[in-house]
Protein backbone atom coordinates (compact mmCIF):
# COMPACT_ATOMS: atom_id res chain seq x y z
CA UNK A 1 0.00 0.00 0.00
CA UNK A 2 2.00 3.04 -1.38
CA UNK A 3 -1.23 5.18 -1.22
CA UNK A 4 -3.88 5.43 1.98
CA UNK A 5 -6.78 5.57 0.26
CA UNK A 6 -9.53 7.84 2.11
CA UNK A 7 -13.60 7.14 1.46
CA UNK A 8 -15.36 9.69 2.11
CA UNK A 9 -16.86 8.93 5.51
CA UNK A 10 -13.22 8.42 6.62
CA UNK A 11 -13.43 12.34 7.22
CA UNK A 12 -14.36 13.55 11.09
CA UNK A 13 -14.55 16.83 9.28
CA UNK A 14 -13.16 18.73 6.29
CA UNK A 15 -9.38 18.14 7.44
CA UNK A 16 -9.27 14.87 9.21
CA UNK A 17 -9.95 11.39 9.07
CA UNK A 18 -10.27 8.44 11.12
CA UNK A 19 -9.13 4.73 10.04
CA UNK A 20 -9.75 1.58 11.68
CA UNK A 21 -8.65 -2.02 10.54
CA UNK A 22 -6.63 -2.86 7.52
CA UNK A 23 -5.01 0.81 6.62
CA UNK A 24 -4.30 1.20 10.55
CA UNK A 25 -2.58 -1.82 10.90
CA UNK A 26 -0.76 -1.74 7.42
CA UNK A 27 0.05 2.23 8.74
CA UNK A 28 1.48 0.45 12.07
CA UNK A 29 2.71 -2.49 10.86
CA UNK A 30 4.29 -2.15 7.32
CA UNK A 31 5.34 1.82 7.19
CA UNK A 32 5.99 1.35 11.00
CA UNK A 33 4.39 4.91 11.36
CA UNK A 34 4.34 6.45 13.93
CA UNK A 35 2.78 9.78 15.59
CA UNK A 36 4.11 13.23 13.37
CA UNK A 37 4.17 10.78 10.27
CA UNK A 38 3.94 12.02 6.61
CA UNK A 39 2.05 9.47 4.51
CA UNK A 40 0.29 9.67 1.02
CA UNK A 41 -3.13 9.81 0.64
CA UNK A 42 -5.73 10.00 -1.64
CA UNK A 43 -9.30 10.14 -1.76
CA UNK A 44 -11.27 7.90 -3.79
CA UNK A 45 -12.15 9.12 -7.10
CA UNK A 46 -10.32 12.79 -6.31
CA UNK A 47 -7.09 14.37 -5.33
CA UNK A 48 -3.67 13.17 -3.91
CA UNK A 49 -2.17 14.64 -0.89
CA UNK A 50 -0.42 13.88 2.18
CA UNK A 51 -1.18 12.90 5.87
CA UNK A 52 -0.37 13.76 9.19
CA UNK A 53 -0.39 11.13 11.76
CA UNK A 54 -1.93 12.59 14.93
CA UNK A 55 -3.56 9.86 17.39
CA UNK A 56 -2.38 6.19 16.74
CA UNK A 57 -3.99 3.57 19.31
CA UNK A 58 -4.80 -0.01 18.69
CA UNK A 59 -7.94 0.63 17.61
CA UNK A 60 -7.50 3.91 15.80
CA UNK A 61 -5.90 6.04 13.28
CA UNK A 62 -6.24 10.10 13.07
CA UNK A 63 -4.24 12.46 10.49
CA UNK A 64 -4.95 15.97 9.37
CA UNK A 65 -4.95 15.87 5.55
CA UNK A 66 -4.15 18.08 2.84
CA UNK A 67 -5.71 17.07 -0.62
CA UNK A 68 -3.97 18.99 -3.48
CA UNK A 69 -2.45 17.19 -6.01
CA UNK A 70 -4.49 15.41 -8.96
CA UNK A 71 -4.05 11.21 -9.57
CA UNK A 72 -2.01 10.26 -12.54
CA UNK A 73 -3.79 10.58 -16.07
CA UNK A 74 -5.08 7.52 -16.62
CA UNK A 75 -4.51 4.96 -19.50
CA UNK A 76 -6.59 5.64 -22.96
CA UNK A 77 -7.50 1.94 -23.08
CA UNK A 78 -10.74 -0.21 -22.96
CA UNK A 79 -9.69 -3.80 -22.13
CA UNK A 80 -12.04 -6.27 -22.61
CA UNK A 81 -10.44 -9.54 -20.96
CA UNK A 82 -11.97 -12.77 -21.62
CA UNK A 83 -12.85 -13.78 -18.02
CA UNK A 84 -9.93 -15.55 -16.45
CA UNK A 85 -10.35 -18.41 -13.67
CA UNK A 86 -11.31 -16.78 -10.00
CA UNK A 87 -7.45 -17.81 -8.83
CA UNK A 88 -6.05 -15.59 -11.80
CA UNK A 89 -9.02 -12.66 -11.97
CA UNK A 90 -7.90 -11.24 -8.57
CA UNK A 91 -4.39 -10.63 -9.32
CA UNK A 92 -5.30 -9.66 -12.84
CA UNK A 93 -7.34 -7.21 -11.52
CA UNK A 94 -5.20 -5.68 -9.25
CA UNK A 95 -2.89 -5.11 -11.72
CA UNK A 96 -4.86 -4.08 -14.86
CA UNK A 97 -6.20 -1.14 -11.91
CA UNK A 98 -2.49 -0.42 -10.92
CA UNK A 99 -1.25 -0.08 -14.45
CA UNK A 100 -4.20 2.82 -14.89
CA UNK A 101 -7.07 0.93 -17.31
CA UNK A 102 -10.16 2.59 -16.19
CA UNK A 103 -12.79 0.78 -18.19
CA UNK A 104 -12.70 -2.85 -17.73
CA UNK A 105 -14.98 -5.45 -19.80
CA UNK A 106 -14.78 -9.21 -18.38
CA UNK A 107 -16.26 -11.08 -21.40
CA UNK A 108 -17.23 -14.52 -22.19
CA UNK A 109 -15.44 -16.40 -24.45
CA UNK A 110 -16.37 -20.29 -25.51
CA UNK A 111 -13.03 -20.95 -23.59
CA UNK A 112 -13.63 -19.33 -20.56
CA UNK A 113 -15.46 -22.36 -18.10
CA UNK A 114 -18.91 -21.47 -17.39
CA UNK A 115 -18.29 -22.15 -13.66
CA UNK A 116 -15.99 -19.26 -13.78
CA UNK A 117 -19.58 -16.69 -14.39
CA UNK A 118 -20.68 -18.27 -10.87
CA UNK A 119 -17.63 -16.89 -9.03
CA UNK A 120 -18.35 -14.81 -5.78
CA UNK A 121 -15.18 -12.50 -6.72
CA UNK A 122 -17.65 -11.42 -9.41
CA UNK A 123 -19.57 -9.31 -6.73
CA UNK A 124 -19.21 -5.61 -7.09
CA UNK A 125 -17.76 -5.27 -3.44
CA UNK A 126 -15.24 -8.01 -3.97
CA UNK A 127 -14.23 -6.42 -7.39
CA UNK A 128 -14.10 -3.42 -5.98
CA UNK A 129 -11.52 -4.53 -3.02
CA UNK A 130 -9.21 -5.78 -6.10
CA UNK A 131 -9.49 -2.59 -7.94
CA UNK A 132 -8.81 -0.44 -4.04
CA UNK A 133 -5.70 -2.57 -3.71
CA UNK A 134 -4.27 -1.73 -7.50
CA UNK A 135 -4.65 2.13 -6.84
CA UNK A 136 -3.37 1.95 -3.49
CA UNK A 137 -0.44 -0.13 -5.25
CA UNK A 138 0.00 2.23 -7.93
CA UNK A 139 -0.62 5.74 -5.93
CA UNK A 140 -3.98 7.00 -8.17
CA UNK A 141 -7.45 7.53 -6.90
CA UNK A 142 -9.81 6.94 -9.80
CA UNK A 143 -11.56 4.02 -9.48
CA UNK A 144 -11.82 1.71 -12.98
CA UNK A 145 -15.38 0.51 -13.82
CA UNK A 146 -15.97 -3.10 -14.66
CA UNK A 147 -18.96 -4.54 -16.75
CA UNK A 148 -19.53 -8.45 -17.02
CA UNK A 149 -20.52 -9.15 -20.61
CA UNK A 150 -21.37 -12.74 -19.92
CA UNK A 151 -22.69 -13.14 -23.70
CA UNK A 152 -20.27 -13.10 -26.10
CA UNK A 153 -22.28 -12.71 -29.43
CA UNK A 154 -24.91 -10.03 -28.51
CA UNK A 155 -22.02 -7.91 -26.56
CA UNK A 156 -19.80 -7.76 -29.82
CA UNK A 157 -22.80 -7.42 -32.03
CA UNK A 158 -24.95 -4.79 -29.92
CA UNK A 159 -22.36 -3.01 -27.34
CA UNK A 160 -18.97 -3.22 -28.69
CA UNK A 161 -19.59 -0.72 -32.05
CA UNK A 162 -20.29 1.94 -29.08
CA UNK A 163 -17.30 0.51 -27.02
CA UNK A 164 -14.70 0.86 -29.62
CA UNK A 165 -15.88 3.85 -31.86
CA UNK A 166 -13.17 6.29 -31.96
CA UNK A 167 -10.12 4.05 -30.88
CA UNK A 168 -8.09 1.73 -32.25
CA UNK A 169 -9.13 -1.76 -31.73
CA UNK A 170 -6.83 -4.81 -31.25
CA UNK A 171 -7.54 -8.42 -30.88
CA UNK A 172 -4.45 -10.02 -28.98
CA UNK A 173 -4.36 -13.13 -30.62
CA UNK A 174 -1.18 -15.54 -31.12
CA UNK A 175 0.52 -16.19 -34.28
CA UNK A 176 -1.35 -13.86 -36.85
CA UNK A 177 1.65 -12.11 -37.56
CA UNK A 178 1.00 -8.20 -37.15
CA UNK A 179 3.73 -7.08 -34.18
CA UNK A 180 1.66 -5.42 -31.51
CA UNK A 181 2.64 -1.39 -32.23
CA UNK A 182 4.58 0.08 -29.32
CA UNK A 183 4.23 3.26 -27.48
CA UNK A 184 0.47 3.82 -29.04
CA UNK A 185 -0.24 6.98 -26.69
CA UNK A 186 -4.00 7.04 -28.55
CA UNK A 187 -7.67 6.03 -27.02
CA UNK A 188 -7.01 2.31 -28.03
CA UNK A 189 -9.34 -0.69 -27.26
CA UNK A 190 -7.73 -4.18 -26.15
CA UNK A 191 -8.95 -7.53 -26.29
CA UNK A 192 -7.29 -10.33 -24.70
CA UNK A 193 -8.23 -14.19 -25.06
CA UNK A 194 -8.60 -16.79 -22.12
CA UNK A 195 -6.28 -19.50 -21.12
CA UNK A 196 -7.11 -21.41 -24.21
CA UNK A 197 -7.20 -18.04 -26.37
CA UNK A 198 -10.28 -17.03 -28.64
CA UNK A 199 -11.86 -19.47 -31.38
CA UNK A 200 -11.56 -18.43 -34.81
CA UNK A 201 -15.10 -17.83 -34.52
CA UNK A 202 -14.85 -15.15 -31.74
CA UNK A 203 -11.66 -13.10 -33.61
CA UNK A 204 -13.67 -12.83 -36.91
CA UNK A 205 -16.42 -11.41 -35.26
CA UNK A 206 -13.92 -8.95 -33.27
CA UNK A 207 -12.15 -8.42 -36.76
CA UNK A 208 -15.90 -7.38 -38.17
CA UNK A 209 -16.09 -5.30 -35.61
CA UNK A 210 -13.06 -3.49 -36.30
CA UNK A 211 -10.29 -5.30 -34.07
CA UNK A 212 -6.60 -5.44 -35.69
CA UNK A 213 -5.49 -9.05 -34.55
CA UNK A 214 -1.95 -8.56 -33.53
CA UNK A 215 0.49 -10.94 -31.63
CA UNK A 216 3.64 -10.78 -29.35
CA UNK A 217 5.62 -12.55 -31.53
CA UNK A 218 6.71 -16.27 -31.23
CA UNK A 219 6.50 -16.79 -27.54
CA UNK A 220 2.73 -17.96 -25.96
CA UNK A 221 2.54 -16.28 -22.69
CA UNK A 222 0.21 -17.13 -19.77
CA UNK A 223 -2.92 -14.33 -19.56
CA UNK A 224 -1.20 -12.88 -16.47
CA UNK A 225 1.73 -12.18 -18.20
CA UNK A 226 0.31 -11.12 -21.43
CA UNK A 227 -1.76 -8.42 -20.05
CA UNK A 228 0.84 -6.10 -18.71
CA UNK A 229 3.36 -6.70 -21.79
CA UNK A 230 0.70 -5.95 -23.47
CA UNK A 231 -0.56 -2.47 -21.49
CA UNK A 232 3.20 -1.42 -21.24
CA UNK A 233 3.18 -0.99 -24.48
CA UNK A 234 0.07 1.66 -24.32
CA UNK A 235 2.10 3.75 -22.22
N1 LIG B 1 -3.75 -21.50 -25.98
C1 LIG B 1 -3.74 -20.35 -26.83
C2 LIG B 1 -3.00 -19.20 -26.17
C3 LIG B 1 -3.76 -18.49 -25.17
S1 LIG B 1 -2.79 -17.34 -24.32
C4 LIG B 1 -3.01 -20.69 -28.12
O1 LIG B 1 -2.31 -21.65 -28.17
O2 LIG B 1 -3.18 -19.92 -29.06
C5 LIG B 1 -4.04 -16.34 -23.59
C6 LIG B 1 -4.26 -14.99 -24.22
O3 LIG B 1 -3.13 -14.18 -23.96
C7 LIG B 1 -4.42 -15.01 -25.72
O4 LIG B 1 -5.76 -15.24 -26.11
C8 LIG B 1 -3.93 -13.63 -26.12
O5 LIG B 1 -4.95 -12.67 -25.99
C9 LIG B 1 -2.83 -13.36 -25.11
N2 LIG B 1 -1.51 -13.77 -25.61
C10 LIG B 1 -0.65 -14.63 -25.03
N3 LIG B 1 0.48 -14.74 -25.75
C11 LIG B 1 0.34 -13.92 -26.82
C12 LIG B 1 1.17 -13.58 -27.94
N4 LIG B 1 2.36 -14.11 -28.11
N5 LIG B 1 0.66 -12.71 -28.84
C13 LIG B 1 -0.54 -12.16 -28.69
N6 LIG B 1 -1.37 -12.44 -27.66
C14 LIG B 1 -0.93 -13.30 -26.73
Amino acid sequence: MNLILLHADDFLNPTQVRLYGRRREHVLNIHRAAVGDDLRVGLIDGLLGHGRIFCLTDQILEMEVLLDQQPPKPLPVTLLLALPRPKMLRRIIQSVSSLGVKKIHLINSYRVDKSFWSSSLLRPEKLQEQLLLGLEQSCDTILPEIHLQPRFKPFVEDDLPGISAATTAYVAHPGTGVDFPSRLKRPTTLAIGPEGGFIPYEVEKLQNCGFIPISLGERILRVETAVPVLLSRLI
